[in-house]
């Protein structure tokens, strides 16, 4: 048999972390633990795809570089798949750190949105900002996103609530994309919250969603997904519903913010709708988790929002696995709840307070995340045919990330065979 070629080679990692196994069904309750590393490993990799990942000896004995390939010297570092992000609220112009303040005084979420502030604050801003200002600020964040070791997210646009404002923001999604190394999945989330101009009648809003909003953003094919805030005092579960009927119709997958401030029926609402992920879940009960693990349900969980938010309460992971359901971490990045753009942060955070086992974490950041886009079978792992979407780490083993927080550990980012950073 004749020697593979490769034009790429990352050799010697003190571990290779492959996060194998995973590609058709997501890692779901114990099965998180395994994150398939293989001590000084290998992997070659040609025309962005990888073709082989092994020991040392195995890969060496079975490629052959070609005239103009690279050899990556990884012995000492860890190397894991390219991290995936898959809930960010990538597009807003603005910040909030005023916030900070209102909160250190004890000031509460939905009383920061019932004040003007919040999320209708990023509105203003962001319906005045021109579409150039958008992708600036789109782009330092995914700058930000990729120098971490994030190769693809997940964004959602949300802050424009108005057909013109919304379709606004997935196009400078498209404009970013088309310009950034990073891979983006486009959501759309005009059921964010309830614009000021609608705040007296929200059944003619939520009317707007599903005749006018939603139809326009399928027929521009802008969004793979379409996200509502099922919340008190945001989207009730029977609009809710409506929107995602809606969305289902016109082409569109499934995803929600559900559980996050109260027990509000957002997971029971996922599982009934099959949806492909229920996120936040800080408040789900039993039925709830047993409702997404039976509908294979992805729970995607942001733990640098209940961090940021200083409540010291958290989703409650461990049960979640025990109950079999597969879990998945993200950012959240926003301007309001969770401004940072670390999945790094993201996996410290769900080791110290979800207490996941630094593989779990890992897993639930890679292929789990991967599976909650939909892209389970191109990435999230480093197996052959995967894309060579690949981190390497300045970390002697896998627990070092999540142990060393708030530096970048980042030494390589390596997005489909390609440097696209190095520090
Ligand atoms: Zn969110």
């Amino acid at each position: 048999m004749g020697k593979l070629q490769a034009d790429l080679l990352v050799q010697q990692a003190a571990e290779l972390v492959c996060v194998s196994g995973f590609s058709q069904q997501p890692a779901k309750g114990i099965d998180l633990s395994n994150a398939g590393i293989i001590p000084g490993g290998s992997l070659a990799v040609k025309a962005g795809k990888i073709v082989l990942v092994g020991t040392h000896e195995e890969v060496l004995e079975q490629i052959e570089l070609t005239s103009d390939a690279e050899v990556i010297d990884a012995r000492g570092r860890t190397v894991i798949p390219g991290l995936v992000d898959p809930h960010t609220h990538l597009v807003y112009a603005g910040s909030r750190e005023h916030e900070l303040t209102w909160k250190l005084e004890g000031v509460s979420y939905l009383e920061i949105l019932e004040r003007g502030g919040g999320i209708l604050n990023t509105v203003s801003a962001t319906r005045s900002a021109s579409r150039q200002e958008l992708l600036n600020q789109a782009r330092v964040r995914a700058d930000a996103m990729l120098s971490l070791g994030t190769t693809t997210i997940e964004a959602k646009s949300g802050y424009g609530l108005s057909t013109a404002h919304e379709l606004l923001s997935l196009e400078v999604l498209a404009d970013l994309a088309s310009v950034h190394p990073i891979e983006i999945v486009p959501t759309f989330m005009g059921a964010h919250a309830f614009p000021t101009e609608y705040k007296e009648n929200r059944a003619e809003y939520v009317e707007l969603l599903c005749r006018e909003m939603l139809p326009a953003v399928a027929a521009q094919g802008i969004a793979h997904y379409c996200d509502v805030f099922c919340e008190q005092g945001v989207f009730d579960v029977p609009s809710s519903r409506q929107i995602l009927q809606c969305a289902t119709k016109l082409g569109l997958k499934g995803k929600i913010h559900a559980d996050e401030l109260a027990a509000s029926g957002g997971s029971r609402l996922a599982a009934e709708l099959k949806l492909t992920s229920a996120d936040h879940l800080l408040e789900i009960d039993e039925a709830g988790m047993e409702g997404l693990a039976a509908n294979n349900v992805m729970g995607v969980l942001l733990p640098a929002t209940s961090f940021n938010l200083a409540r010291n309460h958290y989703a409650p992971a461990r049960k979640m696995l025990d109950k079999g359901m597969a879990l998945a971490l993200a950012t959240d990045c926003n301007p309001g709840s969770s401004p940072t753009e670390s999945m790094q942060l993201v996996i410290t955070l769900a080791c110290l307070y979800l207490k996941l086992r630094p593989t779990e974490a890992i897993v639930a950041a890679t292929i789990n995340s991967a599976h909650a886009l939909g892209l389970a079978h191109k990435i999230g792992s480093l197996e052959k045919g995967k894309q060579a979407d690949i981190v390497i780490l300045d970390a002697p083993n896998h627990s070092y990330l999540p142990y060393h927080f708030g530096s970048n550990l980042v030494n390589r980012v390596i997005k489909q065979g390609k440097t696209v950073v190095r520090r």
